[in-house]
């Protein structure tokens, strides 16, 4: 039997509305959501095992040893790690996988396995971001502005992913991101205006961060 599993890899600055998008997206689709570890604390509603594995420095330093991250990266002075065999095995076993990740962990993935689809989603500014941030309320300011400050850095990234996804109206966000996901799957051309080596998708990016 044909293997034609994925793996998704989507990346947006906090804030972006990634989380939004993607609980929309794939409510209705069979994909295996990759569970991460991090080092940071658990937000409120946040439950060990269900959105994180929240591991101590101890704990996430021996599964560096023990090689069972897919990738690993530091981000605002925490770890975070896709644990590997569950991607693999989801993969084997003909299933779709979902990495939401930031990008050096994204730019690892795209080096071992080039077939990944690498997604980026963004805001229409970073003035909206922050917004955005406060208005969800789950990190006091001074995460918050760590967080921000971040954003462009990120965004500046976005142009090296093969597609871009605007997030300014929600609808039209979650419609635009299946419409990238299905055209990744079937291999048709019906998502080639959000790919990045397109002109239109190089000025928006070019706009977001001329807007900070
Ligand atoms: P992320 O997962 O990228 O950190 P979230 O999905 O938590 O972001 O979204 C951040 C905040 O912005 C949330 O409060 C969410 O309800 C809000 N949000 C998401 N998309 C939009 C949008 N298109 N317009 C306005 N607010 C949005
Ligand atoms: P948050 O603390 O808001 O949940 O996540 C912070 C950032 O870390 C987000 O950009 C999120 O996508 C990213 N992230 C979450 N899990 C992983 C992971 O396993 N690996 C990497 N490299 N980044 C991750």
């Amino acid at each position: 039997m044909k293997n034609d599993a994925r793996l998704f890899v989507i990346s947006a600055p906090s804030g972006c509305g990634k989380g939004t998008i993607l609980s929309r997206v794939f409510a209705d689709i069979d994909v295996y959501y990759s569970v991460s570890c991090t080092t940071r604390e658990p937000r409120e509603g946040e439950e060990d095992g269900v959105h994180y594995h929240f591991l101590t420095d101890e704990q996430f330093k021996a599964m560096i040893e023990e090689d069972g991250f897919l990738e690993y990266a530091e981000f605002v002075k925490h770890s975070y790690g896709t644990p590997k065999q569950p991607v693999l095995d989801s993969l084997a076993a003909g299933r779709d996988v979902v990495l939401e990740i930031e990008t050096q962990g994204a730019f690892q993935i795209k080096e071992k396995m080039p077939e990944a689809v690498l997604i980026f989603i963004l805001a229409p500014s970073v003035r909206e971001i922050r917004r955005r941030l406060y208005k969800r309320a789950t990190e006091e300011a001074e995460v918050i502005e760590n967080r921000v400050a971040k954003a462009s850095e990120e965004i500046a990234k976005a142009l090296r992913y093969d597609y871009v996804v605007m997030n300014d109206e929600l609808e039209q966000a979650v419609a635009d991101f299946e419409t990238v996901y299905r055209a990744a799957k079937s291999g048709d051309g019906s998502a080639d205006s959000f790919k990045t080596d397109r002109e239109e998708i190089i000025n928006m990016i070019n706009e977001v961060l001329e807007n900070a």
